[in-house]
């Protein structure tokens, strides 16, 4: 149990240094996250792709 919230907490943890490394390679370090594709801004830390990039890649 507390292992399992453990591993949640760093993976958590993990995208959202991931994000913040997609930010400032896409020139925004005060920004949350950053498409890595088109370096557009995206508010959740979840996902790597915006909105328009995540759709290009599916179809
Ligand atoms: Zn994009």
């Amino acid at each position: 149990m507390f292992e399992s919230q453990y591993n949640e907490e760093m993976e958590a943890e993990v995208k959202r240094l991931e994000a913040q490394t997609r930010a400032t390679n896409a020139g925004h370090p005060e920004w949350l996250n950053a498409c890595a594709l088109c370096g557009s801004e995206l508010m959740e830390v979840e996902n790597s792709l915006c909105n328009q990039c995540g759709d290009r890649r599916r179809k």
